[in-house]
């Protein structure tokens, strides 16, 4: 008898709730404030707002290291990306690593993993994988799954939603699952499908108020500037400099992202009907995030991997009916190395030893451990490439403030007011030398607690 069936006995003798099953659909990049449910000022996302409406949202879910592949590792192994191994978009996940499916899969869970993975070495403990080669491609895309590779007719974000349905019809309907669904949408170059090529065609999509402020430290994520004409599907008018340029390419960029945002949304409202269409509603712990934020014309940019917020911000919205009360949100304090504890513990499987994420699920049960977390430290590695110039640096982050230093660039520290100066637009270092401190004592006591795993 498997770990599980004789779990499954006794909880029924004990008459603990059974082990839920785990859908985890994660697209790539798409930023909170580009859903309704968190606000959105310029789209709206009817079936990620289920989620909200019949579960939680977490307002302050961060991740460790504001980048693709890195932030996938952080998820999987619980750990930030000094232990892991996984420091920049150029390293690859050890296949000897522990993971949140390895052990899942361990415990008698089916596992499944269908979409963009892009840590370069296969999938482990999984029981099925279908996965896009590196990024993939947006559309007729090359899938490759445990028998080889193979071309798809179709757009990527549905024919990854077609395999993630297909697989749950065909699963062992026996055992409980685990399921990463993960999109490469809404990721650069942001091509949108057949169905929404030409939503927000005769509208004009508000600027942030921050669009046109000077981009400092050589960033090469400007919007127009450094938004290619692949990006945009069209040379600039010509003559077009400055904040023109940049009033109009944000126009054609945005548009383009919305567009295959409205695709993930309508993944998720396919996946949803089918949990609730299959009895499945009840017993699945069912989560949308992204593996980072992204910025959409904030501090003239797009792109990711610094800690201001729209990037170091990852949306997460869950639905357990069971544990979580339909409508709630959640303000603590949450990273993306709490993602393997937290379902472990859904699991009954308690944390792993190696893992440096805390499980939230009382969080979202609206019961907050009086010990949980009150700040957060962050990383950024992959210093000066070659493409968006963005300095290696790190930093805290507080409920009420945040202190950056960078490598390499000036000025080398950077400090906000969250409360007075939400768009972080007021450096005040140097202003308050006692803050200054409190901080950096912070910073120290963090980088220490994280330097090893436990
Ligand atoms: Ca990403």
């Amino acid at each position: 008898m498997s770990l599980l069936s004789r779990r499954a006995l006794f909880a029924g003798m004990l008459q603990q709730p059974p082990t839920p099953n785990i859908v985890f659909i994660m697209s790539d990049d798409h930023a909170s404030h580009a859903i309704s449910a968190y606000g959105s000022k310029i789209n709206r996302t009817p079936n990620i707002d289920r989620l909200a409406k019949e579960g939680v949202r977490l307002d302050n879910c961060f991740c460790t290291n504001s980048i693709c592949t890195p932030s996938r590792a952080a998820i999987l192994t619980g750990q930030y990306s000094h232990i892991n191994g996984v420091n920049t978009l150029n390293d690859s996940l050890d296949t000897k690593r522990m993971t949140v499916a390895r052990r899942l899969q361990s415990f008698g869970y089916q596992t499944a993993m269908i979409g963009k993975w892009h840590l370069v070495t296969e999938p482990q403990g999984f029981d099925h994988w279908q996965i896009l080669p590196g990024q993939g491609v947006y559309n007729d895309p090359v899938f490759v799954d445990q028998s080889g590779r193979k071309q798809y007719k179709g757009y990527c974000t549905d024919l990854i939603t077609d395999f993630t349905l297909d697989w749950l019809g065909a699963r062992d309907k026996a055992k409980p699952f685990f399921l990463m669904c993960h999109h490469k949408a809404p990721h650069r170059p942001w091509d949108p499908g057949p169905k929404y090529k030409d939503l927000f065609a005769d509208q004009t999509i508000p600027e942030p108020s921050n669009l046109y402020q000077p981009v400092g430290r050589g960033l090469k994520m400007r919007v127009g500037e450094d938004t290619t004409e692949r990006d945009l599907k069209m040379k600039p008018p010509p003559g077009l400099t400055g904040d023109a340029l940049r009033k109009w390419a944000y126009q054609i960029y945005i548009k383009d992202y919305l567009r295959c945002v409205q695709s993930v949304d309508d993944s998720v409202g396919r996946v949803l009907d089918y949990l609730d269409a299959n009895q499945l509603r009840d017993n699945t712990l069912i989560v949308y995030t992204s593996d980072q934020g992204f910025f959409l014309g904030d501090h003239g940019l797009f792109d990711k991997r610094l800690m201001f917020e729209e990037s170091l911000r990852m949306p997460f919205l869950a639905r357990y009916p069971r544990e979580i009360k339909a409508g709630t949100v959640n303000t603590d304090i949450s990273l993306n190395i709490d993602f393997a504890p937290t379902f472990l513990d859904f699991a009954g499987m308690g944390g792993d030893g190696a893992m440096q994420g805390e499980s939230f699920r009382q969080n979202l049960q609206g019961r907050t451990p009086p010990t949980w977390r009150q700040s957060m430290y962050y990383r950024y590695w992959m210093h000066d490439d070659p493409d968006h110039h963005v300095p290696g640096h790190y930093g805290v982050r507080t409920k009420t403030h945040k202190l950056v230093r960078f490598q390499s660039t000036e000025p080398e520290w950077e400090l906000y007011d969250l409360k007075r100066d939400p768009r972080e637009m007021t450096n005040l270092y140097g202003k308050d030398a006692e803050l200054e401190k409190k901080l950096k004592t912070e910073l120290t006591r963090l980088q220490h607690k994280f330097l090893d795993a436990p």
